[in-house]
């Protein structure tokens, strides 16, 4: 796989605009899966709730509760790119690559991984399970690249849908429409 270049740096930037689809208030992250050769965009993910679920306030800010319900970035991009993300590069923006991604990102058969490397000595959960990882790539033979220094701002979450979130809060039925 050829080194860094500047097409690594637009499509981070990619991922970067992706991320901000993402409804979660907490945490905005884009996944960008491209093609071997760098010039074909296989599939774009972000954090969210599955087709059809709602992004209720109550789900949203209750974080076990939302952290059950959502797809990752990850997930949802490999998801759609299916088999062909096989020899394909991910770019992902927002957070570390967390232990449950990366396993699928290797069996999916990604050859190449670019994110944020996670922090040492922080109690973050994202670190802590980013580290894993790390070690899973090294053993599977998924090439990592560190992209920490053009991933240092967060991503301002979809700020339509936060105004849909609130407008939820403010107008939350007793109970969900469609129970009788
Ligand atoms: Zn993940």
């Amino acid at each position: 796989m050829s080194a860094w270049d500047k097409w690594d740096f637009r499509y981070l930037e990619l991922a970067r605009h992706v991320a901000g689809w993402s409804k979660d208030p907490a945490a905005a992250v884009g996944a960008v899966i491209v093609d071997e050769h760098k010039d074909r965009v296989i599939a774009l993910g972000f954090n969210g709730f599955p087709s059809g679920v709602e992004d209720r306030y109550d789900r949203l800010s209750d974080s076990d509760l939302k952290n059950e319900m959502v797809v990752h970035a990850e997930q949802n991009a490999l998801l759609f790119a299916g088999r062909m993300a096989k020899g394909c590069s991910i770019y992902i923006v927002g957070k570390p690559v967390c232990a449950r991604c990366a396993v699928l990102i290797i069996q999916a058969g990604i050859k190449r991984v670019v994110a944020r490397k996670p922090k040492n000595g922080t109690d973050s959960y994202w670190d802590k399970c980013g580290k894993t990882s790390l070690e899973m790539f090294d053993e599977a033979d998924v090439s990592f690249v560190d992209s920490t220094e053009y991933d240092t701002v967060p991503v301002e979450p979809d700020k339509y849908s936060a105004e849909a979130i609130i407008n939820t809060l403010l107008y939350m039925p007793e109970k969900p429409k469609d129970v009788a």
